[in-house]
């Protein structure tokens, strides 16, 4: 296995519409391997190919709470949708088929890092989707598994989810970036001691 290298915005790349995958194979389970590797290492809870410069419609989420000490899943802070769900989830030609509800949360981003914003979404959602075999799957679910989709799912049309926010906010953070940066390790553990950091996807 591999760790990839994740593109952050404004690479170009990330705007680009990803391509639906037609070929399942050893390349493709060695590619979602290395994908979870990937966000694994990144302490992040759900990564899109199109985030490591692949533009194929495939994304790899676990957002199990884990406890850091002794290395086990809290599964008590999961619902009782997201808890009937084995993760880490591979999903490959996503679709939501049914959305209800709606929910907000403190989204950030492997893409966007440092950055968290209020966003809301689809409380309760259906997806069919593919597995590394090319077998197709149903997931019903909330939570912060649903949230997690839906975020990874825009990655495959090349939003963002600072796209989602109001646009004088959006284009602050965006105008940031660009002139600035992303903030050093240092200002990020400096600013980290200073508040608790939410889940990145
Ligand atoms: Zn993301």
């Amino acid at each position: 296995m591999a760790k990839l290298e994740i593109l952050t915005y404004p690479n170009p790349i990330l705007r680009e519409v990803s391509e639906p995958v037609k070929e399942f194979g050893p390349d493709l389970k060695k590619f979602a391997a290395d994908m979870l590797e990937t966000m694994y290492e990144s302490n992040g809870i759900g990564l899109a190919a199109i985030q490591v410069g692949q533009p194929i419609r495939m994304l790899v989420i676990d957002t199990r709470p884990k406890d850091e000490k002794s290395g086990r899943y809290n599964y008590d802070e999961l619902s009782e949708l997201e808890n009937k769900i084995k993760q880490p989830l591979i999903m490959i030609n996503p679709e939501i088929i049914n959305g209800e509800g709606k929910i907000t949360y403190d989204e950030g981003c492997l893409s966007v890092p440092s950055f968290f914003e209020t966003v809301e979404r689809f409380e309760k959602i259906e997806v069919k989707a593919f597995d590394v075999d090319g077998k197709e799957f149903r997931v019903v679910t909330d939570g912060l598994l649903a949230i997690c989709i839906q975020h990874e799912m825009d990655h495959l049309e090349g939003t963002l989810f600072i796209d989602h926010i109001s646009f004088t906010k959006s284009n602050r953070i965006k105008n940031q970036i660009k002139k600035n940066g992303y903030p050093t390790k240092e200002e990020l553990e400096e600013r980290k001691s200073k508040l608790k950091e939410p889940s990145r996807a």
